[in-house]
């Protein structure tokens, strides 16, 4: 029989990685073998850890940008869990749909829709192309609007451009997630003082 492949995505800090550990824990209690990967990054850091509700578990596989994930992972196993999927090639998220379709195991993954600058991460274009359940993840803004987007922030001030992925803490990075109204806000307001005050052409008074 085929396994499912499942996309739960939302930004940074809508308790995807609590979900994730939590739904693990549960196939687990129902005596179903599982595996928890996760891509690899600059940190290098095994545990799979969600800051909401101080959860963390080590992954069993860490992937690397070359690895075959259908060729790592043994058919035994019931129900593979994806960590911060948005970094996987869109070509190891068509090996995860060959995972459910070849080894019949339900693959649940966890990740981001967009980057800081609101674009996709291909990964999670390929996703949103191929998985049979989409399934969304978000809090609600301190405006009340519903958060959506990843902003980042370099020594304080909103990033538009630059790299796609720039890890928090490193180079004096942070990151928000905010509605699209508070950060377009930000995003304009940064626009304003880089082109300074309006100023006023002597002709248009004399
Ligand atoms: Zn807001």
């Amino acid at each position: 029989m085929y396994g499912r492949l499942i996309y739960v995505y939302g930004a940074m800090g809508s308790a995807k990685t609590a979900e994730l550990l939590i739904e693990m824990y549960q196939h687990e209690h129902e005596n179903q073998k599982v595996c928890l990967i996760k891509p690899l990054r600059d940190d290098r850091n095994v545990e799979v850890t969600s800051r909401a509700g101080n959860l963390s578990r080590p992954a069993d596989y860490i992937i690397a940008p070359t690895d075959n994930i259908f060729d790592m992972i043994d058919e035994s196993v019931d129900s593979l869990f994806v960590d911060e999927v948005q970094f996987f090639s869109p070509e190891q998220i068509d090996q995860l749909r060959r995972l459910t379709i070849e080894k019949g195991m339900n693959v649940l993954t966890y990740g981001l829709r967009a980057d800081f600058s609101t674009k996709a991460f291909p990964g999670s274009i390929r996703l949103f192309e191929i998985a049979d359940e989409l399934r969304e993840k978000y809090y609600r803004c301190s405006c009340g609007g519903k958060k959506t987007y990843n902003a980042r922030f370099k020594d304080g001030v909103i990033e538009t451009e630059g790299e796609q992925v720039a890890i928090e803490g490193k180079g004096n990075y942070t990151y928000k997630s905010l509605c699209p109204e508070c950060y377009y806000r930000l995003v304009n307001e940064k626009l304003e003082k880089q082109s300074g005050p309006i100023r006023i052409r002597k002709k248009d008074y004399q």
